[in-house]
């Protein structure tokens, strides 16, 4: 887990540094990006990230001290900014809820910040309280690319529009806070891949510290309820938030060097034992990323049956089920799957695939026969609520795909116990009449929005 955002140089914790780095370490916070945002502040930012080497810092001067913006200060934080562990320029920003500096000077400030951060090639830490229209026209204004807005309390048209310029979201405590429902709201629509947490400390706080001094160790609080908020485990928002900060920040490792074959989500285990499929979907997430929830699915060969069995071990009755699924079709390799469901049913787990629907086209007879007995629950891609539509969304490389996926869906529910129909929310789908159509097929449904995915 990554604190994106602390001010361990503020005066409430003098003295207590070493006390406070160590209890992050303890809740298993590894690494803190602490922001010197004052003319003060800059120098003691930067020792701080000399001593701890869990400590980075980030360095600018918040909008409220914009009036104190100098040439000299320009320079100190240009030449500070070569420093290795200066991992960012900023806070810098628009506040005109204090408006502590003249908002025609804030402005020119937070362009001045912006330069300095493209001269640099270092990401902007931005502040926005209640100036998001005007910090939005200077992001696209002034081309920001890579950055952060920090302790998001905008809109979702906000989020959309900084998301826009390939800028992070993170969010501080407060969305653990009683009147906070607007802002839970805006969580939920955040794509992994945009997504940080930060404390902020000392402010704000998470429930139940609310009114205390906030410290990196809390930001755990803040990842617990942005995990139950989202309908995941707190280690998948630890595994995707640091993912995104290691990222952004150029902190090591960023990436995992190979795709991997089994990945964890909540408590099922996915199996990604290809990177193939028939369909090439519009709205298909291995086209945007190489991952999924923090996981590097992007193989550079398919593993073997025996190397799939490896990786997911003995204990696979452990998990909730052991889900076909991956950065492809997985029943383009049918025997495997056949091969390593037996496995995991001699071990006590339960079967899931995730499929387009078109694997007796693929095979050219009736898989599902072959499927009876091995597999728990299958969901089958609709996708569309007719054949025009599923052929612009999906492109499938077959006369007549969309009448096989309903034909799967159909025959699906002879064989396998529960048979689940996907839609996508993509333009021009009617999930309604999806809804009808899996009804009238004998199987459940379930809607999934576009860019959530795992
Ligand atoms: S069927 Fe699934 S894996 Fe294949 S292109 Fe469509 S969304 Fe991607």
């Amino acid at each position: 887990m990554i604190d994106t955002h602390c001010h361990l140089e503020m005066s409430p914790f003098d003295g207590e540094t070493d006390a406070v780095v160590q209890r992050a370490h303890d809740a298993g916070v590894h690494k803190m990006i602490t922001i010197g945002s004052s003319p003060q502040s800059i120098e003691n930012a930067v020792a701080l990230a000399g001593r701890y080497p869990s400590v980075y810092a980030a360095i600018g001067i918040h909008p409220h001290d914009a009036r104190l913006f100098t040439p000299a200060i320009y320079r100190q934080i240009k030449d500070l900014s070569s420093n290795e562990k200066v991992v960012a320029i900023g806070e810098t920003g628009l506040d005109y809820h204090y408006k502590h500096s003249p908002v025609d000077i804030q402005r020119e400030v937070f362009i001045r910040h912006i330069a300095l951060a493209k001269e640099t090639n270092l990401p902007v830490v931005i502040h926005s309280r209640e100036a998001s229209d005007d910090v939005v026209s200077i992001i696209k204004g002034e081309g920001v690319s890579s950055g952060v807005l920090h302790c998001f309390s905008g809109d979702e048209k906000m989020a959309e529009a900084v998301m826009a310029s390939g800028l992070y979201i993170s969010i501080s405590g407060t969305v653990t806070f009683k009147n906070a429902a607007a802002l839970r709201a805006v969580v939920n629509t955040i794509p992994d891949d945009y997504l940080l947490v930060e404390t902020d400390a000392p402010y704000l706080a998470p429930t139940p510290n609310r009114g205390k001094r906030n410290e990196p160790a809390y930001v755990t609080l803040t990842a617990r309820a942005v995990a139950d908020l989202r309908g995941v485990s707190y280690e998948d928002i630890d595994r995707i938030t640091t993912l995104n900060a290691n990222r952004l920040f150029g902190l090591e490792p960023a990436r995992p060097a190979n795709g991997q074959i089994t990945y964890k989500i909540r408590n099922s285990l996915y199996l990604n034992i290809t990177n193939r499929c028939t369909n090439v979907c519009t709205f298909c997430v291995r086209y945007q990323t190489d991952f999924v929830k923090g996981h590097n699915l992007r193989l550079s060969r398919e593993p073997s049956d025996a190397e799939i069995i490896e990786s997911i071990g003995t204990n696979a009755a452990i998990f909730d089920e052991v889900v076909f699924c991956g950065y492809g079709e997985p029943l383009m390799r049918l025997d495997t799957v056949i091969n390593v469901s037996r496995y995991i049913k001699t071990h006590g787990g339960r079967v899931r695939i995730n499929t387009n629907g078109l694997g007796c086209l693929i095979h050219k007879r009736n898989i599902l026969l072959e499927l009876s007995g091995l597999v728990d629950v299958i969901s089958i891609s609709l996708n569309a609520q007719d054949a025009s539509t599923y052929q612009r969304l999906s492109h499938p490389p077959f006369e007549g795909a969309y009448e096989a996926v309903l034909k799967f869906i159909a025959g699906a529910k002879d064989c396998i116990p529960e048979v689940t129909a996907t839609v996508v929310d993509a333009p021009g789908v009617d999930v309604e009449k999806c809804r009808q159509i899996a009804a009238a097929l004998g199987a459940m449904f379930r809607l999934r929005h576009l860019d959530v995915v795992g």
